[in-house]
């Protein structure tokens, strides 16, 4: 089994760490209910997508 030679030290553990933090996910309003979706994506409250309505909505099933 391979075996660290040396002990991580905490600069390096920070150092490694510096890349995990978490981004904001993106986002744009829905042209039909102005309701925050997410790009390229049917929206989740009213069911549109590029103008027209492609899914139901879950409140008027
Ligand atoms: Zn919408």
């Amino acid at each position: 089994m391979a075996v660290p030679k040396a002990k991580t030290s905490k600069s390096r553990t920070n150092m490694r760490r510096s890349h995990h933090a978490l981004k904001t996910t993106a986002h744009v309003e829905c042209k039909n209910c102005g309701e925050l979706a997410r790009p390229h994506n049917v929206c989740p409250s009213c069911g549109h997508y590029d103008g027209r309505e492609v899914v139901a909505p879950k409140s008027r099933a």
